[in-house]
């Protein structure tokens, strides 16, 4: 998979990037991601990509220039499943739009700043409006950061151990159980005796009854979906 991420803060990706699973995905060939900096597409003498609203108000908005003249370069190059622009009010991202991505060939990102972006982008280059939660940041790129990481991770290949994607929270529309390790006693705290039974079928079991009983606690609407 290649993501593109169209940003005026390039900089900021590189510790997310360059650890743990990300990382890996990328040393493997397995996950490409290429990070272009908005100014190098602008075209005022002061590599301007932010003006005044039309109407007025306070903040700036985002030109729909240079955004354009990115997206129009990288489309020249390759097709993209989707070009995202991550915006508080787009579709609030969630398991099922991570396993649909994971499956993408090439992905573009928009990262907003300021006011956001003039809207003829939204309406005429972008493909997908996504939200990482109900509250604004001042930046695209965080919600870049954790849109990536979530996708990338379940690329086949990735995992060492790729079922271990499979029950996570979420997939399945249930919460993981509670995971211990040893000691099996820690300062008189002792695990669950069914996890040190070494019957399979019965761990099986109580790891379905947990998932039911923390899905229903944390989660109830996830059960009547
Ligand atoms: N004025 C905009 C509004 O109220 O919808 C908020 C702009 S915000 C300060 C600047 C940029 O941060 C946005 O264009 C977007 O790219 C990013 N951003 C902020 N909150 C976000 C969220 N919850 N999910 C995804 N992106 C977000």
């Amino acid at each position: 998979m290649r993501i593109d991420i169209i940003t005026i803060f390039p900089e900021m990706f590189a510790g997310w990037f360059d650890h743990s699973i990300v990382k890996r995905a990328r040393k493997k060939g397995l996950a490409e991601i290429h990070l272009h900096n908005l100014r190098d597409f602008a075209t005022s003498k002061h590599r301007n990509v932010d003006d005044y609203p039309f109407g007025g108000g306070s903040g700036m908005v985002m030109m729909a220039q240079p955004i354009a003249d990115c997206i129009d370069h990288l489309k020249k190059e390759r097709n993209y499943d989707e070009v995202i622009f991550l915006t508080p009010d787009g579709e609030i991202f969630n398991q099922p739009m991570t396993n649909k991505l994971s499956l993408a060939e090439n992905l573009i990102m928009l990262c907003g700043h300021y006011k956001g972006v003039d809207e003829r982008i939204r309406e005429h280059y972008v493909t997908m409006e996504v939200s990482i939660g109900n509250y604004v940041l001042s930046g695209g790129e965080l919600a870049a950061a954790v849109i990536c990481n979530s996708i990338i991770r379940l690329i086949p290949g990735v995992l060492s151990d790729e079922t271990s994607a499979l029950d996570d929270s979420f997939q399945d529309n249930l919460i993981s159980p509670p995971v211990y390790t040893r000691p099996a006693n820690f300062n008189g705290l002792k695990v669950p005796d069914v996890l040190l039974s070494g019957n399979e079928a019965l761990i099986r079991q109580w790891r379905s009854v947990q998932a039911l009983l923390r899905t229903r606690k944390r989660r109830p609407g996830m059960l009547e979906d």
